[in-house]
């Protein structure tokens, strides 16, 4: 059998639409066989997926996203096959998940101030007790009318620099490679298509396991760029479809951005290795 593998998508513990429930059973009629969920700073979803997932005959991989700053530019790295009950891990999230608060109340602050009257609680019930994050302002800003649609949003006022825009806290790359490693997992350079070549090869120097090549925001060109580097460099794949569901529109991507099966495996290999 060929198996369906996609390790890259997100849960309404971050912030994607829909709960570790729902996500499985979309997961199954897409007959997809092996998923990894991957919350921004956030790992709640993943026991629940992983004891549904037992059932539905999908295996579930316990993944993260995190967001790094390199040359002053956002690095997200994803970890996989992490213990999500690793104490330093979990004292981490939950302190960038507080920062995340801090933040989303001083963008909401920068709305006010441009006269669109949004306030904190209105943000949070779109986030679900989450990693509060720009998207969950975004859907805030849509239901209440102020924007056309949820990247209108950003186009406005979230973007990058944009007039509402904060800073998150970033986590040094560094830093978030001995996180995922001391937690037992393998750490992935998430979507490099938007990065320079010294950012990646900064990376690939402190030690990171592995490259996200399958993302849809990677061309032809680009998917056989990463894979040489890969290659070159004795590193891991990885890919999915970096799905969230919901205002972001991106159905279509589930089931499409699939991971070869000989690529897990020797991520597990990879694994076995260095717990051996
Ligand atoms: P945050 O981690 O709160 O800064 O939110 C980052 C998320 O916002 C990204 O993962 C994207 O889903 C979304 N995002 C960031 N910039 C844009 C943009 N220009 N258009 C649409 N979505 C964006
Ligand atoms: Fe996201
Ligand atoms: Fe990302
Ligand atoms: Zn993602």
């Amino acid at each position: 059998m060929n198996f369906r593998i996609d390790l890259h998508m997100h849960t309404n513990s971050s912030d994607g639409a829909y709960s570790a429930v729902e996500l499985l059973h979309l997961a199954k009629e897409m007959n997809l066989n092996v998923i990894s969920i991957t919350d921004h700073d956030n790992v709640n979803a993943i026991s629940e997926a992983i004891e549904l997932g037992n059932q539905l005959d999908i295996e579930v991989i316990p993944g993260l996203e995190l967001s790094t700053d390199i040359e002053d530019k956002e690095v997200h790295l994803l970890g996989y096959f992490i213990d999500i009950e690793n104490e330093e891990l979990q004292k981490y999230l939950s302190f960038f998940r507080e920062e995340r608060l801090y933040r989303a109340k001083r963008m909401i602050k920068k709305l006010n101030s441009l006269n669109i009257d949004i306030n904190i609680d209105d943000v949070l019930s779109e986030a679900n007790n989450s990693a509060i994050g720009r998207p969950h302002i975004a859907s805030a800003l849509l239901r209440h009318g102020f924007v056309n649609d949820y990247y209108d949003a950003f186009h406005r006022y979230l973007r990058d620099n944009g007039p509402a825009y904060e800073r998150k806290i970033h986590i040094s790359p560094q830093s978030a490679l001995k996180l995922i490693s001391d937690a037992g997992g393998l750490s992935f350079i998430a979507h490099p298509g938007h990065l320079k070549e010294s950012v990646l090869m900064n990376l690939i120097n402190a030690g990171v396991d592995g490259i996200e090549v399958i993302h849809p925001s990677h061309n032809d060109f680009q998917v056989k760029f990463y894979r040489g580097i890969v290659n070159q460099y004795c590193l891991l794949e990885s890919g999915g479809s970096d799905f969230h569901g919901g205002n972001k529109g991106d159905y279509d991507n589930l089931g499409k951005y699939l991971l070869n099966e000989a690529r897990l495996d020797a991520m597990k290999k990879m694994l076995h290795s260095k717990t051996a």
